[in-house]
């Protein structure tokens, strides 16, 4: 089983057999380990001992979805909806400034509120003010208009996660109208755009397994993305997948590592989803091989509002305090 961690640092890539073999036994704590170590010393190689910072601001919580895993999915009644100003986002994003932050990620549901003008007078405000900063959009899928249209008002990144790259599974997960091949679709229009862009998916979602897993792995090396972010699922009460096990601490750790000895310069978040299932969670994370943390920006009245999953860390501390987390 060594051998195969060994085959994927030289080469890069595994085959389908070799991947299903591999994550099936993420148990092996010698295993996992080892993975750890060469993963650590791959990050660094490039990295340094540097951990990136990105600032999250959760700014809608409202969303024309309806992901079975997602607390904020449109039918969830208990959802809290809250939007922020133009205004608070800026504040928000003086307070990260004034903190040190750089980077502004602006992540929210698939809101129609919002026009594409706003978002372009926002991205354009942003620039003004900070424009050594870069601006990254998390608000789902659009069109490819809409998506050229914001980078040319100055968006720099754009973080989708495709969810799984099985289609059978993406299925199991959305309602009809969502489609897979939609999904991977934006990924590719958007880094033909000029954006960097990050995909991901969910550890221990309901139906995943090494399967699937292996198809994750191998449409990363075939997207090239800049950013890989992953976490694990966390049950979400109001969803239909409220009552399903929460996805695995050391799968999670394992899948970081062999992210990074497959893409050996990607920017690697250990997530909140994963401080959430274990106190030292991202720091474990980064340990495994991530290099970024991407602490809650948001103003603390609404950060418990913006509910993905149950028992969500960082909701109630300020920025500041978050930031050493
Ligand atoms: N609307 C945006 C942002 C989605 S929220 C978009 O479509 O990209 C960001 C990510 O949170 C999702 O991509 C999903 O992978 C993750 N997420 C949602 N529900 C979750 C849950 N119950 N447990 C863990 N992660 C979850």
């Amino acid at each position: 089983m060594f051998d195969l961690i060994d085959k994927l640092e030289d080469k890069e890539t595994l085959e389908r057999e070799e991947w299903i073999t591999l994550l099936s036994a993420y148990q092996d704590d010698a295993l996992r380990d080892y993975a750890a170590q060469k993963a650590r010393a791959v990050a660094q190689s490039v990295y340094g001992h540097d951990v990136y910072v990105r600032g999250l601001i959760e700014f809608t919580n409202y969303c024309r979805n309806d992901c079975y895993y997602c607390g904020i999915r449109r039918s969830n009644p208990d959802a809290d909806r809250y939007r922020l100003t133009k205004e608070d986002i800026l504040a928000c994003c003086e307070e990260g400034w004034e903190l040190g932050f750089r980077t502004f990620v602006l992540q929210g549901g698939e809101d129609g509120y919002f026009r594409d003008e706003w978002y372009e007078e926002l991205i354009h405000e942003i620039k003004q003010r900070y424009p050594k900063c870069a601006v990254t959009l998390s608000v789902g899928e659009r069109s490819g208009e809409t998506y050229r249209r914001w980078y040319e008002a100055g968006a720099d990144r754009y973080l989708l996660r495709h969810e799984t790259a099985d289609d059978v599974h993406y299925r199991s997960m959305h309602p009809q109208e969502m489609s897979p091949e939609h999904r991977k679709k934006c990924l590719y229009t958007l880094r033909e755009i000029g954006y960097q862009v990050g995909c991901g998916f969910m550890v221990g979602s309901p139906g995943q397994g090494p399967e699937q897993l292996a198809q994750d792995m191998e449409f990363i090396y075939e997207l090239k993305p800049h950013m890989v972010g992953i976490g694990p699922f966390v049950p979400a009460a109001g969803t239909p997948f409220a009552d399903k096990a929460q996805g695995s601490l050391e799968l999670t750790l394992f899948l970081l590592s062999l992210l990074r000895l497959q893409e050996k310069k990607v920017l690697l978040p250990a997530t909140t989803a994963l401080g959430t299932i274990h106190p030292l969670g991202r720091e474990m994370g980064i340990r495994a091989g991530a290099n970024v943390v991407m602490p809650n920006l948001s103003p603390v009245a609404v950060r418990k509002k913006y509910a993905l999953y149950d028992h969500k860390i960082c909701t109630g501390e300020e920025a500041a305090e978050c930031r050493a987390a």
